[in-house]
């Protein structure tokens, strides 16, 4: 795990003035990495990072000579933390890089944003427990929880080509569903769309096929973490589900957030990792003491839902729901790295794991419409007096995230939004 350095100092302050306003998500202390050009422009993409309201040019200010964020990644963990220290320094109060780094800022408002990465494969795990029960007593009320679940860290192959970045725009999904009492399948437009409230866990270096990352190494192939939105269509998942897990009612769309908060970052905000009493222990391979000690993240999560009606009339997104990451994240980041890659599957750089949905053990911290609405049987009232059950076409969904503690400064992942039409 990250030790703690100077990049972190509570008392560090930027030059760019809006980095030192508080709340801002990217204080000096964050410094995310994502890709970006000038909005409207055909400029091929740049890797920046976020500092205030401004994106910091990295190769303008000289610290890299790529545009290949996945070549950026998988350099050693020393020339990562290299980079982020030289990042600080020159973006600190008192720089001499000042002048000249001035000249590589864009405002935030003026850039277009892509996938931080070249993502080759994409795993979604099921990470959230309380997600995990509340969904298995949907499906099959004598047994919620599968067997396996305390054992394995479960996981399916998800589609990294339907993947794009915060903003993203798509068509509902078309599919074969089947109602409970109905003989046979029929076919149209999904009529049960949700949302999954998730992390996206973005792979630094990769490893060689055969060998795997030992836990004690896992967070060395981590470069970082970002919001992710699994889009569900859950009339398609229940219908095709079963015996291998979820197809077409997942990859349609996956929205992610354009920065990737580092490993390095959130190294103020790391939490025990415990299991209930009476639950099992990890398999050895899957447990270390340094996760034991630090293996979870302190991450708040918030959803908020904007109708069409309410974009027309001018109202901000209503929250659905607040939670936090510790209380539901059964597995760690470290752990799905060991036991994505215990049979000796290779990650690669810019892969990315989704943590699953991580809804809280209480309600109203549920990570998705069909937990919120006991599957669409208790519509939520919206501040307007609109009802939803599940997703209609024009609604906007935004999940945002942050890490708060005492002495620490707040840092934030930024949001992920899409709609649906
Ligand atoms: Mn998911």
């Amino acid at each position: 795990m990250t030790a703690l350095n100077a990049t972190h100092d509570p008392k560090l302050r930027s030059w760019v003035a809006s980095a030192n306003e508080a709340g801002t998500d990217f204080p000096i202390q964050n410094l995310p990495f994502g890709r970006f050009r000038a909005a409207g422009s055909q400029e091929a993409f740049r890797i920046g990072v976020a500092i205030g309201d401004q994106v910091l040019d990295l190769k303008a200010a000289g610290l890299v000579d790529t545009d290949d964020m996945n070549a950026l990644m998988s350099v050693s963990v020393k020339d990562r933390q290299a980079l982020r220290a030289s990042i600080s320094a020159g973006l600190a109060e008192g720089s001499d890089k000042q002048a000249a780094w001035s000249k590589a800022l864009l405002a935030q408002a003026a850039a277009e944003m892509t996938v931080p990465c070249r993502i080759g494969d994409y795993t979604d795990f099921y990470t959230g427990i309380h997600h995990a029960t509340t969904i298995g007593k949907l499906f099959r009320p004598d047994q919620p929880l599968m067997p396996n679940y305390k054992w394995v860290p479960i996981g399916y192959h998800g589609r990294a080509s339907s993947i794009r970045v915060s903003g993203q725009v798509f068509k509902r999904p078309q599919g074969q569903t089947k109602a409970p009492d109905a003989a046979e399948p029929s076919f149209g437009p999904s009529k049960r769309l949700d949302y999954e409230l998730e992390l996206g866990f973005v792979v630094a270096r990769g490893n060689a096929l055969g060998e795997p990352i030992a836990i004690g190494e896992a967070e060395d192939h981590l470069f970082g973490v970002t919001l992710l939105n699994d889009w569900s269509a859950r009339d398609v998942q229940a219908w095709e589900y079963q015996p291998l897990g979820p197809f077409l009612s997942k990859s349609f769309a996956s929205t992610l957030s354009p920065w990737i908060v580092t490993t390095e970052a959130l190294a103020p905000f790391r939490a025990k990792f415990e299991r209930p009493a009476g639950d099992p222990q990890p398999l050895p391979y899957l447990d270390s003491a340094a996760n034991r000690e630090s293996g979870a993240l302190d991450i708040t999560l918030e959803v908020l839902l904007q109708t069409a009606k309410m974009r027309a009339a001018g109202e901000a997104p209503a929250r659905l729901t607040r939670g936090n990451t510790t209380e539901a994240a059964y597995w760690t980041a470290a752990q799905l790295i060991a036991h994505h890659t215990v049979n000796g599957c290779n990650l690669q750089p810019g892969d990315l794991l989704g943590s699953g949905t991580l809804s809280g053990p209480k309600p109203d911290e549920a990570g998705s419409l069909i937990e919120l609405t006991q599957g669409g049987k208790q519509p939520i009232t919206l501040p307007n007096g609109e009802k939803r059950a599940f997703l209609e076409d024009g609604d906007t969904l935004v999940i945002r995230g942050y890490c708060e503690r005492a002495g620490a400064v707040r840092i934030g992942l930024g949001e992920v939004s899409g709609t649906v039409v």
